[in-house]
């Protein structure tokens, strides 16, 4: 940093010449005197050495104060503001020298404050959730934090000089003029860096200098995935909701047209025609009782009853439910044979066995709908330390592979037609799915698409340390009939 000056280009070189000079033109134009008169030459000599030594004296010290200066000046440059000791004396150096160092001590606050808010604003822009680019008058990017660079999976170096347009992939839709003039909302469509695909809401604001000047934008980006899905998924279902129960009551309208229009005094079709009427009133029953369902469930306003039960005669309680309706079906209905595999010694668990039943009652009306006549439905129950295994099986129509992750979404059904003619809503799975979750647990099926499906319900376990006869309820010592 340091420059040394040549000599030649010093005061003290300086000042020395001029002296010479100012006493070389004294002496020839004295010449005659000097030289005539040898006292004032010696006087003359003695004036001229005395004078340059004071001169050297003076300006040494005015030069060495000045290069002190300079040192100190050059060390506050480099940020080093440890000050020097001061030059003796009271001259106009001094007071320089005094300003220096106050102008020092300045700079040295001013770039300790400085230092502290850009690291408090380093701080929160780094743990920002949301991300923020910010961009010259140009509209190209000088800053960007961690998360605008997650969210748009790219890196700092990627993107600093480019353009905002062409980062953010607007530039069909928008000028940096558009950005600047209107400063919009937008939503943009992203992969973040760990590949999800994401929504991202984008608000734009100018910033400027204080005289008003527009020193470029700032852009603050939003992950807005989740509430865009819910979003979706609420016109979905309303959209849903709205068309099955149009369905049905379309169908009833027009059965009760017909009726009314005459057909309620033919025997022959009105009594066929009154009983699909309640076929279908029954089914939008239904939908309506499960879409309540839901919604609490929604709402959180549902809250488990459990209490503590033994899960195999419970298990058989309800499997001896499916029997008797097997066995009371006529001869023209479906027939089916239960088969169960349940182990014998009781597995105490505290459950909400109005919920259970609902979900053990969903899985086995599904298996016999969606089986033809004649088949077996297995019913296995299984127990380790920490989880309780049920599974359904059936040798039905299965569920082909892709469709597979769908069946638990509300109103899902692989055959919709078959579905509703069954009078099924397609919201069975999901509060299946729902009841699940509130006991910690979780469901899933299998199926090859072709023959059978198996459903598996997996609870947590823990050993309940419980006496039986403190348990009074319908399915204690409920066991396998056959
Ligand atoms: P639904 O009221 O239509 O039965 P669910 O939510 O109970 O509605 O089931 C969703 C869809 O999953 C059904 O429409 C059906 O296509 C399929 N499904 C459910 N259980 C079975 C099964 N055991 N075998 C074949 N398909 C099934």
């Amino acid at each position: 940093m340091k420059n040394k000056l040549p000599f030649t280009s010093t005061i003290l070189f300086k000042a020395v010449t001029s002296h010479l000079l100012l006493f070389s033109a004294f002496f020839v134009w004295n010449l005659k005197a000097f030289l005539t008169h040898e006292a004032i030459l010696a006087r003359f000599s003695v004036i001229y050495v005395s004078s340059l030594f004071l001169l050297v004296w003076f300006v040494s010290r005015i030069s060495i104060g000045l290069n002190q200066i300079s040192d100190q000046i050059d060390e506050f440059t480099e940020k080093k503001y440890t000050v020097r000791k001061q030059i003796p004396g009271h001259t106009e150096i001094n007071h320089l020298y005094d300003k220096v160092v106050n102008l020092g001590d300045r700079i040295e606050q001013t770039q300790e404050t400085l230092e502290s808010s850009s690291t408090r604003l380093n701080g929160i822009l780094t743990y920002m959730t949301d991300g923020v680019i910010a961009t010259d008058r140009r509209g190209k990017i000088i800053l960007a934090n961690a998360a605008a660079l997650e969210y748009l999976n790219v890196t700092e170096k990627d993107i600093l000089s480019r353009k905002i347009i062409d980062i953010l992939d607007i530039a069909a839709d928008y000028t940096f003029r558009d950005l600047l003039e209107s400063e919009p909302e937008l939503l943009i469509d992203a992969e973040n860096a760990t590949g999800e695909f994401t929504t991202l809401r984008i608000k734009f604001a100018l910033f400027r200098r204080e005289s008003g000047f527009i020193s470029g934008v700032v852009a603050v980006l939003h992950d807005v995935t989740e509430q865009e899905k819910n979003e979706r998924e609420r016109r979905l279902f309303v959209s849903n909701v709205s068309h099955e129960l149009r369905t049905p009551l379309t169908s009833i309208k027009s059965y009760l047209e017909a009726l009314d229009e005459g057909a309620v005094n033919d025997p022959d079709i009105a009594p066929g025609f009154i009983k699909v009427s309640l076929k279908e009133t029954d089914r939008m029953i239904r939908m309506i009782r499960d879409l309540v369902t839901l919604s609490r469930m929604d709402s959180d306003t549902i809250i488990l009853e459990k209490e503590v039960i033994n899960l195999v005669a419970f298990l058989h309680y309800q499997l001896n439910r499916f029997d008797q309706i097997v066995g009371n079906r006529d001869e023209d209905e479906k027939q089916f044979k239960i088969v169960r595999q349940i182990p014998l010694p009781p597995i105490w668990m505290e459950i909400d066995t109005d919920k259970l039943g609902q979900v053990i009652d969903n899985l086995m009306n599904n298996a016999i709908k969606y089986s033809p006549d004649g088949r077996q439905i297995t019913v296995n129950l299984e127990q380790t330390n920490t989880q309780v295994l049920l599974r359904i099986t059936d040798e039905g129509m299965g569920i082909p592979k892709t469709d597979l992750p769908k069946i638990f979404d509300r109103f899902y059904r692989v055959d919709k037609a078959r579905s509703r003619e069954q009078g099924g809503s397609g919201l069975g799975l999901s509060i299946v799915r729902d009841i699940v979750k509130m006991h910690d647990g979780f469901i899933w099926a299998k199926s090859d698409g072709k023959t059978g499906t198996t459903f598996t319900l997996v609870l947590p376990y823990t050993t309940l340390e419980t006496e039986t006869d403190t348990i009074a309820d319908d399915w204690v010592g409920a066991t396998d009939p056959h």
